[in-house]
């Protein structure tokens, strides 16, 4: 529970700015030990490398040691699937232009990467190709970059995990036991950039190791065209470097391609200025008037990689690169009052006061202050703006209003005096 707590806590995602930063979780273990530091998101248009850490945070328990996550580092360019809306992050870590979209969000990585207390930091990528020693042919060479652990160099000076090389060689031969086909099978990729390589120079791995932190990639395939096999194999991964690091875990499902499938469709909810939550599984893909402020709206997500954009007038809600629903807004202040609602369902009073929701078999009336509005979007009565007090069933409201898929449920939406927006009651119809 309290787990749950802390992480609707983190999860304030303010639409408005348009650079949204990333968010920094931590997983402690009761019994101390080290702390690994996982960085997905960097590239936006490489999924595996942000899903698997939101899997981490939502689906995962530290019993030893320390995780610290975070899934979405790019985050603007996570939730438009692109590699790097303000061009590549991961060439930014040598120098930053004080003026860059990236300069804070860069800034406060590094601090993280440099605090004390990580041991050893992961950034999680999904690389072309599928790397190889041989040349073998265009897909499968020692230029790619898919399936592998990918180091800066063998061995760096730090007191822990200073032999970078032979932990991927030893972690390499133990996942390849648990992999589907040949083809996927991992390697570990030097690229000696200290020699060799003028644009690794400028990544956050090599940031890291130059300033002593053992760091260094994980790169599946985006050549595996099915996300929750890269998601696997990047857990699968993940796991042998907390084996390791002997951080010790518990994870609440069996870890196999078919229960990430499943976990990967779990949306979760989101809720609106804390007035309106949607169960985002639920939703169809259109909603229409959607009561929200014009500026500096709070949208708050149970999932790690949950956003909203603002596309023209439309609000596209996002869970990392895959789009849930979109709404049309319908601007409105919000009020500041909190009157006492009540519902009437099948003749029983539900105090719906601290409500999202209410069930109900047959039928539902509405009470509350007189000066209160009450819409209850998709019904309508000749001469009644104020639909308070009137007993309404399933059959009083037009099918095509529900706001789920599978399910019939109403919006009642509740308006102060001055028509400022108080919040919204979804009713559900039952059977
Ligand atoms: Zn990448």
């Amino acid at each position: 529970m309290s787990k749950i707590l802390s992480l609707l806590l983190f999860l304030v995602v303010a639409s408005n700015s348009s650079i949204l930063h990333f968010k920094k979780y931590e997983l402690n273990g009761r019994e101390k030990g080290d702390t690994l530091f996982i960085i997905g998101g960097i590239h936006g248009n490489e999924p595996g490398g942000y899903f698997a850490p939101s899997i981490l945070i939502q689906h995962y328990k530290i019993l030893k040691g320390t995780l610290w996550v975070v899934p979405n580092l790019n985050f603007d360019s996570d939730i438009r699937d692109q590699r790097g809306i303000y061009k590549d992050m991961n060439r930014k870590f040598a120098h930053i232009d004080k003026n860059d979209p990236d300069y804070q969000i860069v800034k406060d990585i590094k601090k993280l990467i440099l605090d004390k207390r990580v041991d050893l930091v992961l950034n999680l990528h999904d690389g072309h190709g599928f790397y190889r020693k041989k040349w073998e042919n265009i897909i499968f060479n020692p230029k790619a970059w898919g399936q592998a652990f990918i180091i800066d160099q063998s061995n760096i000076k730090t007191p822990k995990y200073d032999n970078l090389g032979e932990i991927c060689k030893k972690i390499t031969s133990k996942i390849n036991g648990s992999i589907f086909s040949k083809k996927h099978v991992f390697g570990v990729k030097n690229t000696k950039t200290k020699f060799h390589d003028e644009q690794m120079k400028l990544s956050l791995t090599y940031f890291a190791i130059t300033h002593d932190k053992p760091a260094l990639a994980i790169e599946t395939s985006k050549n595996i065209t099915e996300l929750k096999t890269k998601v696997y194999y990047q857990l699968l991964a993940i796991e042998e470097f907390m084996n390791v690091m002997g951080i010790k875990y518990k994870r609440d499902f069996k870890l196999n391609e078919k229960n990430i499938e499943k976990i990967l469709k779990e949306y979760g909810n989101m809720t609106i200025n804390g007035r309106f939550k949607i169960d985002l599984n639920q939703i169809k893909p259109f909603i229409n008037f959607v009561p929200i402020k014009i500026k500096n709206n709070c949208f708050v997500f149970s999932h790690p990689l949950g956003a909203v954009i603002k596309d023209n007038n439309i609000y596209r809600t996002m869970i990392g690169n895959k789009k849930i629903f979109e709404f049309k807004p319908e601007y409105f202040e919000l009020s500041k009052i909190k009157p006492k609602i009540t519902f009437v369902v099948d003749g029983k009073d539900t105090d719906a006061t601290n409500l999202f929701a209410v069930n109900a078999k047959k039928s539902f009336t509405v009470k509350c202050d007189n000066d209160i509005r009450v819409n209850v979007i998709g019904f309508s009565k000749k001469g009644k703006k104020n639909e308070s007090n009137i007993n309404i069933s399933k059959k009083d409201i037009a099918k095509r209003y529900s706001i789920y898929k599978d399910k019939d449920t109403y919006r009642v939406e509740f308006y102060d005096k001055k028509n400022r927006y108080i919040k919204t009651v979804l009713v559900n119809f039952t059977k």
